[in-house]
């Protein structure tokens, strides 16, 4: 087992976080974040650490639409050093537009800033996704992958909750192509609704997630997904961290069976009792964290631990070091 880390991550430096509106508050998606996680895994564990410095831009267009990939690429040449940028305008449809208005027909919201480096930083953080798995399709082992800026609210022409470019999916691709039967399972607190543009019968995706409507994305209130590869489950608020766990087990239970041979684990650590990022709180503890990587770990596939949320910083050492004890309890390295 390794840990691979995206070197150029630290280039994101988004300043202000504009999600809930006016007032904006000091911006939660920290390149502290993977710091103090990488420090936890290595307490747990002291794998090797892959560094990765890729960040070109072809890969990512096998899954994400040339026009968006060029859109961001274009935007950032125009962005000052120390500016960021948010789209002015959202509309479906602003390809006859400027190149500054056009971010809005890519983007739903305000809360992820662009800065100059911040796509070189999403594009190296895919890559950090895609070398992991070509280390666990050449050696048959799992990993933990430090993603960030994480990758399961980008669609396939859409960026936004902190999110440019979908790891997960990314990497699920890899396997998939290359005969693996593999699964997206999603276990941060908010919905992959970029994953989800990118579900597929070859790549199904199952998530445990909080209410869609009263927590980020915020989808429509008629939003349906019926697609036989698609699962949902969603907690309820206010659940203890032992509730919380009946329900990852169910979602195991609905996602794994023997001919499966690969998971891609969006992992989240934002479903943390004292994480800020959610609307409606509920209680898992860094103890839970734990019990979670012994489910994951007593599975036979290898797994790719890929890292989404998780924003309590007081925490987030601790939580990884649980999660990855948990794990290797029960995974034969
Ligand atoms: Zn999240």
């Amino acid at each position: 087992m390794k840990y691979f880390y995206p070197s150029l991550q630290a280039l994101h430096k988004p300043s202000i976080d504009l999600s809930d509106g006016l007032p904006g508050y000091k911006h939660i998606e920290t390149s502290d974040r993977v710091e103090l996680i990488l420090q936890g895994l290595l307490s747990a564990y002291e794998a090797e650490v892959v560094y990765v410095t890729d960040f070109d831009d072809a890969e990512v267009r096998t899954i994400h639409d040339d026009d968006y990939v060029d859109f961001l690429l274009a935007i950032s040449k125009e962005i000052d050093q120390n500016a960021e940028y948010i789209p002015p305008v959202f509309r479906q449809d602003l390809t006859d537009s400027p190149l500054y208005f056009r971010g809005g027909m890519y983007c739903n919201e305000i809360g992820t800033p662009i800065g100059k480096e911040s796509v070189k930083a999403g594009l190296n953080s895919a890559h950090t996704a895609l070398s992991a798995a070509t280390y666990m399709l050449q050696n048959n082992q799992s990993s933990f992958v430090l993603t960030r800026p994480p990758g399961h609210h980008a669609g396939r022409r859409r960026y936004g909750g902190y999110c440019f470019f979908n790891n997960a999916y990314l990497a699920a691709k890899k396997f998939a192509d290359a005969g693996k039967k593999v699964a997206v399972i999603d276990i941060d607190y908010h919905i992959g609704d970029g994953s989800l543009e990118f579900a597929c019968e070859q790549i199904p995706y199952f998530s445990l997630h909080s209410n869609i409507h009263k927590n980020y994305p915020y989808l429509d209130s008629d939003f349906k997904n019926e697609n036989s590869y698609v699962t949902l489950n969603e907690f309820p608020s206010g659940i203890s961290g032992e509730v919380y766990l009946q329900y990852v087990k169910k979602l195991i239970e609905q996602a794994v069976d023997d001919s499966l041979e690969t998971i891609v684990l969006s992992l989240g650590f934002d479903t943390l009792e004292t994480d800020y990022c959610q609307d409606e709180y509920i209680f898992v503890t860094p103890q839970n964290f734990q019990t979670i990587g012994t489910l994951f770990g007593a599975l036979q596939q290898n797994i790719m631990i890929l890292l989404e949320g998780g924003y309590d910083a007081d925490n987030l050492k601790r939580c990884a070091a649980m999660f990855m004890d948990g794990f290797l309890s029960k995974k034969k390295l």
